[in-house]
């Protein structure tokens, strides 16, 4: 890569990470997996380091993502609330190791130790504590600047509205919702045709970020706190006696906190976090290592983002080798054809994978995908199981090549792909494709001309039961329509007039 590539390369890459760092802290709403998110900020630091000509202060490198929401009261951190400095192998973990081994030797400090802890991946919070009991609660926001969501918080059943000592003190923990309760609720939501929430962190974000408290009290929010902001009246020399005071001011601590003296331990205990991973009750998203000597910590400071003294270390996606033991077709509501390896079951990642999706035709081309192949399956947190690769070492010749149906295996009418799309279509008027074909044509220009009603309103009308038939069209209500989540509201006004 040349400067002027490196240079376009960094734009990109910058615009990209607002887009979805906007998508993740603003909306709640994530449009790709965090593994992926994290590779690309590793490529933008890589790249701005290698040509600090090109650095800017706006890149999300040098700043943490988020802003404040309209509607709530804006409260300024009196002690930042930083993020920290993400890591993607043991080496970077005994790099870090050394650094914090020399800045030590040269402040005459003779012990380096640290405390290694889980990384919850929920949306970290400040409380604030006047006389022992607690006046304020803040989202992290961009770091300096959160969300008042003091009320929300009260309604979080773990929060101790007054603590043991009278003191004042700050302190900050991750908010987030168990991954027993997330299922629940996801499928109380199915039940009543709400959208889903895309995971945990997402819904434990998009419930304290509610401008109606009420609504809060209804989520199953928890917190664990992890780290004393300030204190006053108190000098503690130690993180680990930070914690173990918090505890016994009735906080819920972080309950997963392993003292280390040497780098050893450390990759001991950041290996056995990710064993335990998938069953803790919460989700995790990496081990933090942490310099347990408070005076150390002051000594090392901060950059401009992340402090000098931790790190996080984000475990990689696991993968598996098995068998891709058959492709079977599925045939959608729409009549896309979709194919879906049959795969030798593997755990990976705490779950049992026996089949998963292979797309369309592409992507078995992309990968050369043959029935019989020894594949690697990899799968990161809640995202679905992906193929990755084929172990192309391990074919004995014996595979079978494999090619989408001509016919659709539901109905045996004739599969098309359109053109311009990837996905093969059944044609059949007596497949389950039927009547999403005729409701597109009926409300189509041709037909009845129904302005604003396209392909993804109904589609979503079918798949949340709305309705069943033609006829159906006519006693939706304005609420139905308003509710839904393509252009709903845009469309119910439109179409107001016409209904009622
Ligand atoms: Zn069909």
């Amino acid at each position: 890569m040349n400067e002027t590539q490196a240079k376009e390369r960094i734009k990109v890459l910058r615009e990209k990470t607002e887009y979805y760092a906007q998508k993740y802290y603003d909306e709640d709403k994530p449009e790709i997996s965090d593994f992926e998110y994290d590779m690309m900020m590793l490529e933008l630091r890589t790249l701005e380091a290698k040509y600090p000509q090109f650095m800017d202060k706006n890149s999300l490198t040098q700043k943490v993502g988020g802003h404040v929401k309209e509607g709530f009261q804006k409260v300024t951190h009196e002690v930042p609330l930083q993020s920290l400095q993400d890591v993607f192998s043991l080496e970077e973990v005994e790099e870090f190791d050394q650094r914090m081994r020399e800045k030590a030797k040269e402040n005459g400090i003779d012990e380096v130790k640290y405390v290694v802890e889980t990384k919850i991946d929920g949306l970290s919070a400040a409380l604030e504590y006047e006389q022992g009991q607690f006046v304020r609660g803040a989202t992290r926001g961009n770091g300096l600047v959160g969300e008042d969501v003091t009320e929300n918080l009260k309604t979080v059943k773990t929060i101790p509205m007054q603590i043991k000592d009278k003191i004042n003190i700050t302190v900050r923990g991750e908010v987030f919702i168990s991954k027993k309760d997330f299922e629940e609720m996801n499928k109380k939501r199915e039940e009543k045709g709400e959208e889903l929430f895309a995971n945990a962190r997402n819904a434990a974000a998009g419930s304290l970020r509610q401008l109606d408290s009420n609504i809060t009290k209804t989520r199953p929010l928890d917190i664990y706190i992890f780290n004393v902001q300030k204190i006053e009246g108190k000098n503690f020399n130690s993180h680990f006696e930070e914690l173990e005071y918090l505890e016994k001011q009735g906080f819920n601590v972080n309950p997963v906190k392993i003292p280390c003296s040497t780098i050893e331990e450390v990759k001991k205990a950041i290996e056995k976090i990710g064993e335990m991973r998938e069953e803790l009750t919460f989700g995790i998203d990496g081990a933090v290592v942490k310099v347990d000597n408070l005076k150390f910590r002051e000594i090392l400071g901060s950059t401009v983002k992340v402090p000098r003294w931790a790190v996080a270390y984000k475990y990689p996606p696991e993968r598996k080798e098995t068998i891709l033991k058959d492709i079977v077709c599925q045939v959608g509501r729409t009549g896309v054809i979709t194919p879906m390896a049959i795969l030798e079951p593997v755990k990976v990642a705490g779950s049992t994978i026996s089949k998963t999706t292979l797309h369309n035709e592409d992507f078995i081309k992309e990968k050369d995908l043959k029935i019989g192949d020894t594949v690697i399956i990899q799968k990161a947190g809640d995202v679905i199981p992906e193929i990755v690769e084929v172990v192309k070492s391990k074919r004995t010749g014996k595979e079978k090549n494999f090619a989408m149906p001509n016919k659709c295996p539901v109905c045996g009418a004739d599969a098309v792909r359109e053109e311009g799309e990837a996905a093969i279509r059944c044609t059949g008027i007596e497949c389950p494709a039927k009547l999403f074909r005729n409701l597109v044509h009926f409300v189509s220009r041709e037909a009845m001309n129904i302005d604003g009603l396209g392909e993804n309103i109904i589609q979503e009308l079918l798949d949340r039961n709305l309705i069943k038939n033609i006829a159906d069209i006519y006693s939706l209500t304005f609420e139905d329509i308003a509710s839904l989540k393509k252009n709903g509201k845009k469309f119910a006004r439109k179409s107001n007039k016409q209904y009622q």
